[in-house]
């Protein structure tokens, strides 16, 4: 369906029951309806800018749902993003916000906090750690980052353990390079496998999501033009991610964006032609992974859909489909496996109270299926809900592409 704009909205209110800010607020201006009608009133003139407004706005997990569920075609997405940018410029952002959308417009600043913040977790007292919260999240469950970004601890390319089938760029995002490497190396090792030569752009950044979502999109632009130059390359048969919401970004933000540019726009096309996201990529090759016939004793996992993969991807069984391939695998089925977590980017740090309301529900249903392992495939959602568990809890979070590579047969 071609997005249509607000002005199309015919009020149904199909989208208020699936927006999980408005399940828990109850609240029509924070609904994705009356949020529209804010706009529409703001674009009018006939309402204001003020801090209220921009908290109203704000107030949004950015997941698609509405757009998803909308018969009038509304693309809410570009709504809230063009909005929440003409917010940011008129009411200013946090400094918190502030500092990271500067961290995120250029690599190397990137590179250095993580490394300072990687130092700060290693010195930072327990005691300590057990008092300080990150939004909804105490500080002492934050994953430990990555002792060495995961992009240099890897060659630029490399090999398969078999006869070559093709080639793959691989968009690692941020949170496998600073954060989920065990992630990373998961892909690398099942791309391997399955006969993939990998290419792992060097000059990749941050797929410039988070710097859309608080109104940086002159930041935002230039990161995109470098992972344009970086992914543009014709020997790569696809352009695989482990994260949907970088997924989301190279697959419809990037032309999108690029559409008006005087140079790039043909490139970003074919780049979001390219795009695939890790669960869709294993699920075309399946019957050329071999198990390892030794791994016998069933594990059960339960599975959290984000809400990228469900909105960006329309694969919302996917991984369901797949787990029910694994024959090590017992695959239990939470009954909101495709509500929110309450993660959504920085929502967890904005809005802690909402945010924490929909975890603990997610915890809360997935421990009522006794799994052992709860699987999802957003970092964001994988730090949302590990970090609302206790430490020691016997529920871990993990990427689905770590379990697969756990019952490989070594080649
Ligand atoms: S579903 Fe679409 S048309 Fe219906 S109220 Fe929501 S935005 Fe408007
Ligand atoms: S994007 Fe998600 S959280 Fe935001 S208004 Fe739409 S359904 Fe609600």
């Amino acid at each position: 369906m071609i997005p249509k704009p607000l002005q199309n909205c015919g009020k149904c209110g199909l989208c208020l029951n699936v927006c999980p800010v408005y399940k828990i607020l109850k609240q029509e201006q924070t609904s994705p309806r009356g949020k529209l009608q804010l706009i529409k009133a703001y674009d009018h003139n006939t309402l204001a800018s003020s801090d209220l407004l921009k908290d109203i706005v704000s107030k949004c997990l950015m997941c698609g749902s509405c757009t998803a569920s909308c018969p009038s075609g509304i693309d809410h997405y570009s709504e809230f993003m063009e909005m929440r940018k003409k917010m940011a410029d008129v009411q200013g952002e946090t400094l918190a916000i502030k500092s990271l959308i500067y961290l995120l417009g250029r690599e190397y600043r990137l590179k250095f906090g993580s490394g300072l913040a990687r130092t700060g977790q290693k010195f930072v007292p327990d005691k300590v750690a057990k008092t300080i919260k990150l939004g909804n999240i105490p500080l002492k469950n934050f994953p430990k980052l990555n002792s060495t970004p995961f992009r240099n601890a890897n060659d630029e390319i490399i090999l398969p353990y078999k006869k070559q089938i093709g080639t793959v760029l691989y968009f690692t995002g941020c949170a496998t390079n600073y954060l989920y490497e065990d992630t990373g190396f998961a892909f690398i090792e099942i791309l391997k496998h399955i006969g993939y030569k990998i290419i792992i752009p060097k000059d990749q950044t941050c797929c410039s999501i988070p710097l859309l979502f608080h109104g940086a999109s002159d930041k935002a632009l230039k990161n995109i033009i470098t992972n344009i130059n970086a992914l543009t390359n014709n020997e790569a048969d696809a352009i695989v991610v482990d994260c949907s919401t970088c997924g989301e970004a190279l697959k419809n933000e990037y032309p999108r964006i690029m559409e008006n540019q005087e140079q790039g726009s043909v490139e970003a096309i074919k780049i979001a032609s390219k795009v695939i996201d890790s669960l869709s990529f294993i699920d075309q090759h399946f019957d050329l992974l071999e198990f390892d016939p030794n791994v016998t004793d069933k594990i059960s996992v339960t599975y959290h859909a984000p809400c990228h993969t469900r909105n960006s991807f329309g694969s919302n069984t996917l991984a369901e489909k797949l787990l029910s391939k694994l024959a090590f695998v017992n695959y239990k089925q939470a009954s909101d496996v495709n509500e929110c977590c309450g993660g959504g980017g920085t929502f967890f740090y904005e809005y802690p109270e909402v945010s924490k309301k929909m975890v603990d529900k997610k915890i809360k249903n997935a421990k009522a299926v006794q799994a052992s392992l709860w699987i999802t495939d957003c970092p964001v959602c994988r730090m949302n809900l590990s970090g609302n568990l206790d430490l020691d809890d016997k529920l871990k979070v993990i990427h689905p592409l770590t379990l697969i590579h756990s019952a490989l047969k070594q080649i």
